[in-house]
């Protein structure tokens, strides 16, 4: 396409002014998605090694007039855009209004942990933006748990720790996501304040095939355990990977084996099944 402006020809290669359109089309839809109410989220198990529900990952999902568009996709863009502390906060209101309102009176609440982006981090804001949403709601913050890569923390680092620490003094619980194929280095990592690192499922994939790499996800456990930290691998898909991975005391799993990440409803009926048995 050549387009004349004064004096000068510019021309763009076709591919690319049409993905610059379809950025911005994704752009101002993005940034309608919350009025339009076309965001949810779904909620996917973490357990123990008897199948025990010790807590919750909050994923976002985003049901388009066109159809469903994946957070693998849509995650990096609103990060471009600066629209993803948006997304963040919204989530945040989101699953603490879930958390306000248990089964029956008194039960104990599931602990539900949100994702959460460099750009949040970078804003310095995090702990008021969730203890805002938690007092909204008057929800207490052990009910609430956040989660973050080892790359969201690179930035600012010493800003990073601050807030990781005012999160924990406030009993938030505080995951590393994704461990172990960022570039962080391991002396770093143990420094790092938190609760509970989540072993990526990269490091699942082979661990019944390749004794290696069970035993390097057996020296994680061992470091975190003596570090007190509590552990989870995710993305465990197979029996055979749970059988390996169930030799590691207090490793807590996540992934398709024992549930998909489920919708509202089925974790209430869940939630009731479990109160009730
Ligand atoms: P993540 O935080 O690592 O979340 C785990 C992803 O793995 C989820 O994909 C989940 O559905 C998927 N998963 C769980 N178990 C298995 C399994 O056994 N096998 C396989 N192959 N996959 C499994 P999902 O929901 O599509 O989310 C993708 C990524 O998008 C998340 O990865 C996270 O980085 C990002 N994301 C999702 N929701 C949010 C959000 O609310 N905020 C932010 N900042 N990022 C989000
Ligand atoms: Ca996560
Ligand atoms: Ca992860
Ligand atoms: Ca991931």
């Amino acid at each position: 396409v050549l387009i004349q402006s004064g004096e000068f020809v510019v021309a763009f290669r076709p591919d690319t002014e049409e993905s610059r359109i379809e950025q911005m089309n994704i752009r101002s839809q993005l940034e309608l998605a919350v009025d339009r109410d076309e965001l949810s989220f779904v909620l996917q198990p973490k357990v123990n090694a008897q199948g025990e529900l010790i807590e919750f990952e909050a994923l976002m999902r985003w049901e388009h007039r066109d159809g469903h568009v994946s957070p693998a996709s849509f995650i990096p863009m609103a990060e471009e855009f600066g629209l993803v502390t948006q997304l963040t906060d919204w989530l945040l209101d989101a699953v603490a209004e879930f958390q306000s309102q248990p089964l029956r009176p008194g039960q104990s609440i599931v602990p539900v942990s949100v994702n959460v982006s460099a750009r949040d981090l970078e804003r310095g804001d995090l702990v008021e933006r969730v203890l805002k949403a938690l007092s909204r709601h008057g929800v207490q913050p052990d009910c609430l748990g956040i989660e973050l890569t080892e790359t969201a923390l690179l930035g600012d680092w010493d800003g990073a720790m601050e807030q990781l620490h005012q999160l924990r003094f406030w009993g938030i619980r505080v995951s590393v996501d994704d461990f172990g194929i960022g570039h962080s280095s391991l002396s770093r990592m143990v420094d790092l304040p938190v609760d509970c690192l989540k072993l990526d499922r990269s490091f699942m994939q082979g661990v019944t095939s390749d004794r290696r790499r069970l035993m390097l996800v057996r020296a994680m456990v061992d470091l975190c355990r003596s570090l007190n930290m509590q552990v989870v691998a995710e993305g465990v898909e197979t029996e055979a990977e749970v059988t390996r991975l169930s030799e590691f005391d207090g490793l807590l799993f996540q992934g398709f084996y024992f549930s998909q990440p489920l919708s509202r409803i089925a974790c209430r009926r869940l939630l009731g099944s479990a109160a009730s048995s």
